[in-house]
């Protein structure tokens, strides 16, 4: 039984403090509601303390590494035998750039009077909320509610996948010490960002894939530079291969897959689950009070407006299982404020630029030439490689190219692939001329800085409009 100590009263309450909830609770003060946030363990959520900014602090130490070992390209000569990674140093610089962030988190919700709840919430009707703390019970009623409760690492049943160094993404951010070989079970985007991450540190990275392919729909061109990559860093990957199996052997793991019907076997040290993230929102009475889950069963059901099938209840980021990315769930999260305070707007899904971190970096937007094709487009396709760009070759960074997808007709930008140096900041020009429905044209037009990789850009819209100046 709930002992029921205090009562608030609130316009907006949002459940979970990542990157969909927060950003809601900052722009519903902003809009000048009185807003509750609600958080049962770190403002910041997954993408802030387990996710996006951990990793890329990860993936910058892995590469500070990989360029003093490399540093001979650049004129300086380094002893190897004198370099080593210290991962209790590198996963404590990590942690402190996330302590960094989510303080200044916490003060932006201070500043705009956000009343950060800390405790577990629970609905129990459509209007009320108990926040479960260590010290304290309340239960807040609420004109407006915002789920948004975020995802969890999806597990597959296998024999094994308990044993100790069997591990999730979570884990991996807290590994104080290198494995000599890592299993890595998944090679979606978390799965392949990781291989790159301890390859780099001079782990020996097998990734193994159920599917033919990793990193989803990244397209054959891309995969094709991203497993030339991954061959100079010695990743092993296994498509089509089908992990049966986890066990123990001295001091190894052996993960036991089929391919091609064949049983066969690899060894690591540790083994990283990473196959998937789903929905969560476990112990918050969805059910009780009727909210409906997406036809998947995986999600909480909305419609462009961030509504639910109950009227004052929205439901944001990955527990609506859209696309699982941070800043899809944070503008979901705009979204849902703005309508919950009187201004009609909706999701846009076909402009959502996404990024992986491999080495090179991948980004892509819009329409690619195969959805362009199914979709009945007729289109044209502007290409420019790295090699072929100063900045680029300045860094000695060249692998890679940019394809930008134009359609015949209006000259409209409808699609952009980067796979390069700098493809995740890269990408947002392409996004911006897409949700603008500007044309080749008027990229081409552009004054682009000089010496820049984003004159990819300009020269994969030159190669549409007109004729790329500096490749042939
Ligand atoms: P979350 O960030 O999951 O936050 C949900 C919050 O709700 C949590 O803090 C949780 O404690 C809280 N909560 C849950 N239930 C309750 C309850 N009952 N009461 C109170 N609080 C509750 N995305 C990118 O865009 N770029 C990347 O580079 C990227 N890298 C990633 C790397 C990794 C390893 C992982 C795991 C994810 C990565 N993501 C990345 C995905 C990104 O982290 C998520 O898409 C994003 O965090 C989703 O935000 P959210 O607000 O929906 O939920």
């Amino acid at each position: 039984m709930v002992d029921t100590k205090e009562k608030l009263e609130k316009e907006i309450t949002i459940i979970g403090g990542g990157p969909g909830g927060y950003v809601a609770a900052i722009k519903a003060a902003q809009m000048g509601a009185d807003v509750a946030l609600i958080e049962k363990e770190h403002i910041g959520g997954v993408c802030l303390n387990r996710g996006c900014i951990p990793t890329k602090a990860m993936v910058r130490s892995a590469k500070v590494y990989d360029n003093i070992n490399n540093a001979k390209e650049f004129g300086i000569e380094v002893d190897k035998e004198a370099v080593s990674v210290n991962m209790k140093k590198v996963v404590k610089r990590k942690d402190r750039v996330v302590r960094r962030l989510v303080k200044g988190v916490e003060h932006l919700l201070k500043s705009h009077d956000v009343e950060v709840i800390e405790g577990e919430a629970k609905l129990s009707d459509k209007n009320t909320i108990f926040v479960n703390s260590e010290d304290n019970d309340l239960e807040v009623k609420s004109e407006n509610i915002i789920i948004a409760t975020g995802s969890k690492a999806s597990k597959i049943p296998i024999k094994g996948s308990d044993l100790p160094g069997v591990i999730n993404s979570n884990q991996a951010l807290e590994l104080d010490e290198l494995p000599e070989k890592m299993v890595i079970v998944g090679g979606g985007y978390i799965g392949m960002e990781f291989a790159f991450i301890y390859a780099n540190f001079g782990v020996e990275v097998t990734v193994v894939e159920f599917l033919d392919e990793i990193l989803g729909n990244c397209g054959p061109d891309m995969c094709k530079e991203i497993y030339r990559s991954a061959r100079k860093k010695s990743i092993n990957i296994l498509t089509d291969s089908k992990v049966e199996k986890i066990r123990e052997a001295k001091d190894e793991l052996i993960v036991e897959y089929t391919k091609d019907e064949e049983k066969n076997e690899v060894k690591g040290n540790k083994v990283l689950m990473a196959v998937g993230r789903e929905p969560y929102f476990e112990g918050l009475g969805i059910n009780k009070i009727g909210i409906e889950l997406d036809e998947n069963e995986r999600g909480i059901k909305v419609n462009k407006k961030m509504e639910t099938n109950i009227s004052n209840i929205y439901a944001i980021g990955d527990v609506t299982d859209e696309i699982q990315l941070a800043h899809v769930a944070s503008h979901q999260g705009m979204i849902a404020v703005k309508n919950i305070l009187g201004k009609e707007v909706e999701m846009d899904y076909d402009v959502v630029p996404s990024a992986i971190f491999t080495s090179p970096e991948i980004a892509n937007v819009g329409l690619d030439s195969e959805q362009a094709r199914e979709k009945g487009i007729e289109f044209k396709t502007g290409y420019f490689p790295f090699r072929a760009n100063g900045k680029a070759l300045a860094q000695g960074e060249r692998q890679g190219f940019i394809k930008l997808i134009q359609e015949k007709n209006s000259g409209k930008i409808i699609g952009g692939k980067i796979i390069g140096t700098h493809a995740s900041d890269l990408i947002s020009e392409v996004t911006l001329a897409i949700k603008n429905e500007l044309t080749a044209e008027d990229i081409a037009e552009t004054i682009h800085t000089h010496p820049t990789t984003a004159e990819v850009i300009h020269e994969a819209a030159l190669d549409l409009a007109e004729e790329s100046i500096h490749y042939a």
